[in-house]
């Protein structure tokens, strides 16, 4: 069998895209790039009251934001109801759907008869149109309609994560497929669009499992090829309960807005239930290479911060400078810092390499910005008296000089020698009147990247 491979990621628009839809989002499109497959989004919106139209466009920036390209949609199930009601119909004609008019209190009543006796509560058929079996007048009032599950035998499947799944009939009652007012309720919606859109492989959270052997049901009621399914285990927290705000931020932007670059989620998302031997850290198309369905993890993941923390230092110090730059401009705009675009990218390439995060590296490029203030405590323990004569006749020195690296160099050496003094006395006050910090990279460098005439002005008052 030859069938082009299809994958899809269907969030709810009810906020966010969270990092475990991502994670399955992640899965779903990596697959399908290994196959040469398709990779669809579909936003199931039928729970109109907690859905918005900016949770689709949150979803669809973060998903661009990743990179996690997708070949069709976004579908709309609130776009194709007419579609799930010319599906109802049919089942209804073919008679593995059926009108139900229990009230839901004949069915409190039920359950509650059930629970006496010691039964497990479950619809019990009673219009179900059993051959044979005589139903009562239809009442007045609209009915359900319910799906006609088959009984006896078991649902099986063998999950990408998970192995064999076996579920009992017995334990499925009939589904409600569309409500008394006509709408069709969610599982039928993603059986339908399953159908129709192709799916072969369903990759999904665990939380699904459940509803997997009803969506196998109906799909083979309508005579379809079921697709293959993957039930991704959970991220936990630390604390190993459902990865939650609790722990930390659970948006994918949120990450963005904190520094993080998206080769580096993306890395670190993959991993979470996944892995290839013992590699940490890979390149997108690296992930695309290996991800054929196989090594996804039985047991949930755990979010790890400080881990992603490496990650994405890792991936920090790789980027290219030029587009550090281009990713720290609005940082520092939005912190009413404005630097010399000129000089940015080779601020980023000073500094990079001791930043795990954009934000961190815009903390350090803020040295060359304004508003530069070292703290009493610095000064009093940095730029003590014995080295103050020295500084002075460096700021008149670079007063005159080329401003480049080199030239400050000589000059701070002209001034040690001048001065009887060693690096380790001039270069902390140095560091602490113009940087407004004690440790930086190394100074002659630092200082090249300034305006020279902020450094004379840091240094103005000794
Ligand atoms: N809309 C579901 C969710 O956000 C996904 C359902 C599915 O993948 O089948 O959890």
């Amino acid at each position: 069998m030859n069938k082009k491979i299809r994958t899809r990621i269907a969030p709810s628009p009810t906020g966010f895209l969270h990092l475990g839809t991502a994670r399955t989002a992640l899965f779903s499109w990596a697959f399908a790039r290994h196959f040469g497959g398709d990779f669809i989004l579909r936003i199931e919106d039928t729970d109109v009251a907690r859905s918005s139209q900016e949770a689709v466009e949150q979803i669809i920036a973060a998903m661009q934001w990743l990179e996690l390209g997708y070949d069709e949609g976004p579908f709309y199930q609130m776009q194709r109801l007419d579609r799930y009601r010319a599906v109802i119909d049919t089942m209804l004609e073919a008679g593995t759907a059926y009108r139900c008019w229990a009230t839901p209190e004949e069915l409190d009543a039920m359950r509650e008869a059930q629970r006496a006796n010691g039964d497990k509560p479950r619809y019990d058929g009673r219009w179900r149109p059993e051959q044979g079996k005589r139903l009562p007048a239809p009442p007045a009032h609209a009915p359900v309609i319910r799906f006609r599950n088959p009984q006896g035998g078991a649902v099986r499947w063998d999950d990408l994560c998970k192995g064999s799944i076996t579920i009992s009939n017995d334990e499925l009652d009939d589904l409600i497929i569309a409500r008394s007012d006509g709408t069709p309720t969610y599982n039928f919606c993603v059986v339908v669009d399953d159908l129709d859109m192709g799916i072969t492989h369903v990759i999904r959270g665990d939380d699904h499992v459940n509803n997997t052997p009803r969506q196998i049901n109906i799909l083979q009621a309508l005579g379809a090829e079921l697709p293959v399914y993957g039930h991704v285990p959970m991220i936990l927290g630390p604390d190993g309960d459902k990865l939650s705000k609790r722990h930390g931020a659970v948006s994918v932007l949120q990450y963005r807005d904190d520094g993080y670059l998206p080769e580096a989620m993306l890395n670190y998302l993959a991993r979470l239930g996944w892995s290839h031997g013992d590699d940490e850290l890979f390149s997108r198309e690296h992930l695309v290479g290996w991800f054929d369905g196989t090594h996804l993890s039985k047991s949930a993941a755990q979010w790890d911060a400080a881990k992603l923390h490496w990650v994405n230092s890792h991936y920090i110090k790789l980027a290219d400078d030029t587009r550090l730059a281009g990713l720290l401009e609005p940082m520092l705009a939005q912190r009413g810092q404005v630097l010399d675009a000129a000089r940015l990218p080779a601020m980023c390439a000073l500094f990079k390499d001791r930043c795990a995060t954009l934000v961190e590296l815009a903390d350090w490029l803020g040295i060359y910005g304004r508003g530069v203030k070292p703290s009493d405590a610095d000064v009093a323990a940095h730029v003590p008296d014995s080295v103050r004569p020295a500084l002075v006749s460096l700021r008149d020195r670079l007063a005159a000089i080329e401003w480049d690296k080199a030239a400050i160099a000589a000059a701070m050496k002209a001034v040690l020698a001048e001065f009887g003094l060693k690096m380790p006395q001039l270069a902390p006050a140095l560091r602490v009147l113009t940087c407004g910090r004690a440790q930086t990279p190394s100074i002659d460098a630092v200082l090249a990247l300034f305006e020279r005439e902020t450094v004379l002005e840091r240094l103005q008052h000794l």
